[in-house]
């Protein structure tokens, strides 16, 4: 597989769709056109040379623990110099502390090129800017001076430490006890599974977020405090000290993301800090979360693109039978087999999801940047709002579709996709862990009706579709695409406003309708996104201002995803509609019969 950025799209959605140098302008950091197509031009060579020729390496080698220390991958390392040398880990930091300060709406397309080159390989420094974002809400300022600058650049990485063996999904479980110390310090002992880069050989120091019970702590999930626990502990001066009491006690052996350690980790009384307020911590944790959920997403999209890159060019390369209305390249033996209609259905769904699903990040980056960078107080709040609705559509939407996109991957290449040379079996397997981590979908689409829809009594919801209609009602060029986008806006909420009834009224309801509610949430909010989409391509069309199949094929794709995608959240819808009783009536004693 030889994966190369899709630069062009990337621009269309972020210059053409977006507005990003309008953003940038309106957040004050001084970024133009210019400057950003430089980045991402810089950030395609980097994924192209640097990071995706370490990929399927990585897949065949693995981690390996040896004397408690984790040996990464032949050329990880290297690779993550180059990242830190290179300034792409301060990307996204805080000014005052090294960082860049680039706005995600930039970034994200960075990540999702890393996303594609080697899940393995971002998986490392993933988890580190959520770290930063944590501890800069949450820290006090001398842990804010002792560790922010070197997170930030990247000499040092961050984890997330919540998982325990009975503690996954429900944190009210946890277990691993902090002992206040006089000196002002915590004593953690635990043990924690899963931790994503919990060791690795590629930075000197690991900072660990974790989670923990004070002794009078209260019972369940209020009662939970937030930790940094650093691997080496830090000298006054910054320099490093010694060995803190946490270690690897074993490497998880893993259907995919062979490259990434993922790690049970041991604290046998290791030295801490507080973050935040005691028993505040689930709160501080979900400032991470936030910035975690939409990178994981971004996992999701990066697979779906590497998957479909992947898929056209064996498609146009391999060939097999005859179109079935007569041969394509008769001087051939056979023609290729992107004539045969199945094959382009395969390709189409992968395509038009992968770019639906980068014209709704780029929207949800919109609302993080806003939430995170605007002075005007009431525009941060209503983006904090509208990006907690769209987090978890994002979080799960998109690697439900990376695990699709790169299934069909493997379907397209035939019994080669099977097979480990080609890359999409790798796909597959890297993809699946992405519906699971970082609360499953199952638990996204949850957070979906419960916190959000339930929440506020789908007021936000309700904006959104306002704010979608809007634009809908403004299009000018297609406009049966138009009426069929505005018809499924109305249909969506109306189904929301029974879904919360239903819910109000049974609350079984709410975990009845969760999967299908969001996945039917996210086709429309797609379909809106593709309209947008085809009626930027009409414009310039009828403009007459170059790159006709460019945008050609935009108008295509959006009459593809309208007529044979869309048609899905009728399912769903139908699916919901059908209500909790049928689920719950079976006794779990009589599920065997
Ligand atoms: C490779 C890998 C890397 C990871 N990295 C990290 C990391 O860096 N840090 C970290 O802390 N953790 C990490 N995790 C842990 C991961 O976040 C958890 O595995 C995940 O949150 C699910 O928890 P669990 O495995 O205990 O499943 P469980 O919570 O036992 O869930 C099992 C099933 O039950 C469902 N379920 C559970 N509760 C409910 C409910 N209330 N309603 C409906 N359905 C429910 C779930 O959706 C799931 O389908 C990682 C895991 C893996 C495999």
């Amino acid at each position: 597989m030889n994966y190369q950025a899709p630069l062009r799209d990337m621009r269309f959605v972020l210059h053409e769709l977006f507005d990003v140098t309008g953003h940038c302008q309106q957040l004050g950091n001084g970024l133009d056109r210019e400057t950003i197509d430089g980045v991402l031009d810089e950030a395609a060579r980097f994924a192209a040379q640097v990071v995706a020729p370490l990929n399927r390496n990585s897949d065949e080698q693995g981690c390996r623990l040896q004397d408690g220390e984790v040996i990464t991958p032949t050329g990880f390392a290297q690779a993550y110099k180059l990242y830190v040398e290179q300034g792409w880990a301060s990307m996204t930091g805080p000014l005052a502390f090294g960082g860049q300060g680039l706005p995600q709406m930039v970034s994200a397309s960075f990540h999702e090129m890393l996303m594609s080159a080697s899940l393995s390989f971002r998986v490392y420094s993933g988890l580190t800017e959520g770290t930063v974002v944590a501890l800069a809400r949450h820290g006090c300022d001398a842990l804010k001076q002792r560790y922010l600058a070197p997170l930030v650049s990247g000499e040092w990485t961050g984890t997330m430490c919540l998982t325990e063996p009975q503690a996954g999904t429900d944190l009210a479980l946890l277990r691993t006890r902090a002992q206040p110390q006089d000196d002002g310090r915590y004593l953690l002992s635990g043990s924690k599974i899963f931790i994503s880069g919990g060791e690795q050989d590629l930075t000197e120091n690991i900072i660990h977020l974790v989670l923990a019970r004070l002794p009078d702590a209260p019972p369940g999930i209020k009662g939970i405090s937030l930790f940094l626990v650093p691997k080496r502990l830090v000298n006054a001066d910054g320099t490093l000290g010694e060995r803190n009491a946490v270690s690897c006690g074993a490497l998880e052996h893993k259907m995919g993301i062979k490259g990434a350690s993922t790690c049970v980790m041991n604290f046998d009384g290791a030295s801490g800090w507080l973050v935040g307020q005691p028993n505040q911590g689930l709160a501080c944790m979900f400032t991470m979360m936030n910035d975690a959920r939409f990178q994981v997403g971004l996992q999701g999209l990066g697979i779906a693109e590497a998957a479909f890159q992947g898929g056209l060019a064996y498609a146009r390369a391999r060939l097999q039978s005859r179109a079935i209305s007569g041969p394509v390249a008769p001087e051939k033996p056979a023609d290729p087999i992107i004539v045969h209609p199945d094959v382009r259905r395969m390709l189409l769904i992968q395509k038009t999801l992968s770019e639906g699903c980068r014209m709704l990040s780029a929207y949800a980056a919109r609302q993080l940047d806003l939430e995170h960078y605007t002075g005007d107080a009431a525009q941060r709040e209503a983006a904090c709002r509208r990006a907690a609705l769209l987090i978890p559509m994002v979080k799960a939407f998109f690697t439900d579709c990376g695990q699709e996109v790169a299934s069909l991957g493997v379907q397209l290449y035939g019994g080669h996709g099977y097979i480990r040379e080609w890359g999409m079996e790798q796909l597959m397997r890297d993809s699946r862990i992405t519906q699971l981590y970082e609360g499953t979908n199952g638990i996204q689409a949850l957070d979906l009706i419960r916190r959000k829809l339930l929440g506020d009594g789908g007021s936000e919801l309700n904006a959104l579709i306002d704010e979608l209609a809007t634009a809908v009602a403004q299009v000018k060029s297609q406009t049966a695409m138009a009426e069929q986008v505005a018809m499924r806006l109305q249909e969506w909420r109306t189904l929301a406003g029974t879904v919360l009834l239903a819910c109000r009224r049974d609350p079984e309801e709410i975990g009845a309708v969760s999967v299908d509610f969001l996945a039917y949430s996210a086709y429309v909010m797609l379909a809106a996104l593709w309209l947008q989409a085809a009626e930027r391509a009409s414009q310039v069309l009828a403009a007459g201002s170059g790159e006709p199949e460019f945008y050609q094929a935009k108008l295509q794709s959006a009459d593809f995803y309208l007529r044979r995608v869309l048609p899905r959240a009728g399912a769903h819808r139908e699916v919901l509609l059908a209500g909790a009783g049928c689920l719950m009536a079976l006794p779990a004693t009589d599920f065997a019969f």
